[in-house]
């Protein structure tokens, strides 16, 4: 690895400008695959192994079918309701997609059950068992994303890391859930070594995890990394990114709507 570590970019956190066009969307993507690619270069990975989710939370219909010109095909959203209302919305572009990546309370997997294509913050057997349950009725299978508090705070959600094995183990009674790895959110930190800390926890959860996993689980994939912190994550392995403000601009929504403690730890 380079003398000089990579660093966050969370000064440029809410600086972003908005998206207003399809060629502000077409430039914004390239240029994140360019981070992307530059941060596996580094790294000797693959870019073709790294999948961009565009994150649209908070961002209106008008400059999601302006993201959906340009080429974005899965979108990313934190708030169930919000998503499930731009699925309905959107019914006539047949081939967009939607990943519910925030946290997920149990009387709303109904929704999630019945139109998302992904889920990345599964913390519960509760909410597992509820999920598997309303896909029943559904006729749908998801694929979910184990979500692990790799930062230790309490405001964060996900499984303490301790959890996860005996979590994995359960999963295989879930039929309609496919299980395809796991999901954090590093600590919201300018520290660009406490970041990577987050990241290289779950990387090293994963590799214990697959020793025991059952053979129905699969720990493929590690989505980290967001529009602050990707690149760091590319380089500890992540599969997935999350992006949002550096593809739609800056949400006008502050941070601390979505993680309480955010605005204490610039
Ligand atoms: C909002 C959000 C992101 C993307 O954050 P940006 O700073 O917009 O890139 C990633 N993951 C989760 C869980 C989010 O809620």
């Amino acid at each position: 690895m380079s003398t000089t570590p990579t660093q966050t970019r969370h000064d440029q956190h809410g600086r972003y400008p908005r998206a207003e066009s399809v060629e502000d969307f077409r430039h914004n993507l390239a240029t994140v695959q360019q981070r992307i690619d530059a941060a596996c270069q580094r790294v000797g990975r693959d870019p073709a192994g790294v999948r961009l989710l565009p994150v649209s939370k908070t961002m209106d219909e008008a400059h999601i079918r302006l993201a959906y010109a340009a080429g974005c095909r899965l979108l990313g959203e934190n708030k169930v309701q919000e998503a499930h209302h731009k699925w309905e919305a959107m019914q006539d572009l047949g081939d967009l997609h939607w990943s519910v990546i925030g946290h997920l309370q149990t009387n709303k997997a109904k929704l999630v059950a019945r139109f998302a294509s992904e889920f990345q913050a599964l913390d519960s057997l509760r909410l597992a068992e509820t999920l598997d349950r309303r896909l029943q009725t559904e006729g749908r299978q998801l694929d979910v994303f184990v979500q692990v508090n790799t930062s230790n705070e309490d405001s964060k959600f996900g499984l303490a890391p301790n959890e996860v094995a005996a979590f994995v183990q359960a999963m295989p009674r879930f039929g309609n859930l496919r299980v395809r790895g796991l999901m954090t959110l590093a600590l919201f930190s300018a520290a660009p070594e406490q970041v990577r800390a987050c990241f290289v926890r779950l990387r090293q959860l994963r590799e214990q995890l697959r020793q025991s996993a059952p053979a129905a689980v699969q720990l493929d994939e590690l989505s980290m990394g967001m529009s602050g912190d990707f690149e760091i994550a590319i380089e500890e392995g992540a599969t997935v990114v999350r992006v949002g403000q550096a593809i739609f601009g800056a949400r006008s929504v502050p941070d601390s709507h979505y993680w309480p403690d955010a605005a204490g730890t610039r």
